[in-house]
């Protein structure tokens, strides 16, 4: 080895040796970075739970949630998964009466705005008023919809499209599983 290298990699290493408390610095200062990234991301992550919270009423933990429902309701209302179309309850169903969340009961849609749309799913033009349902717009796979789920209780109920029939234009796409029925007689229908 050319004595030169050798000389040089001694001088070398005594620097880093001398540079002991530099290089403690820049190790507190690594430290002190993780530290900051890590309670940025839990004060994140507090501050979407807190929001959750105030946004909806009906705040039930996931156990109790999968407790109270089956699991293919899970599986839309919690998990906004998707029916098959052509196969919920209420894709056929023309009964006068009340569509309620099968999560929390909260009234959502009435039949008097019910129509077929051909797409598979119980569409209504307009929900029973605006303050039912909460819009969130929706970047899942590679587009760009609105989705529409209960005000209660968050719970994932469809999709709003603008090419709806009169007199709205909107068209509300919803999983049969995400609601139930009260009939008219038996409902409190403001007619
Ligand atoms: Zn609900």
């Amino acid at each position: 080895m050319n004595i030169e290298v050798v000389k040089t990699f001694i001088q070398f290493t005594s620097y880093l040796n001398l540079s002991n408390h530099f290089k403690m610095i820049v190790k507190l200062n690594l430290f002190a970075i993780v530290v900051l990234i890590f309670t940025s991301c839990n004060s994140n992550q507090k501050n979407k739970n807190e929001n959750m919270k105030d946004t909806f009423e009906v705040n039930k933990s996931e156990e109790d949630w999968k407790k109270q429902l089956s699991a293919e309701q899970y599986s839309v209302l919690r998990e906004k998964g998707t029916e098959r179309p052509f196969t919920g309850k209420f894709e056929e169903h023309y009964e006068p009466g009340i569509y309620t969340c099968a999560g929390c009961g909260n009234e959502l849609f009435q039949s008097a705005t019910k129509f077929d749309a051909g797409c598979g799913w119980p569409s209504f033009y307009e929900a029973l008023d605006k303050s039912k349902v909460k819009e969130i717009t929706d970047y899942s796979h590679g587009m760009k919809r609105t989705e529409i789920v209960c005000a209660k209780c968050g719970g994932h109920l469809g999709h709003v499209f603008d090419d709806g029939p009169k007199p709205t234009g909107l068209r509300y796409c919803i999983n049969s599983v995400s609601l139930d029925f009260k009939k008219k007689d038996s409902s409190s229908l403001k007619k």
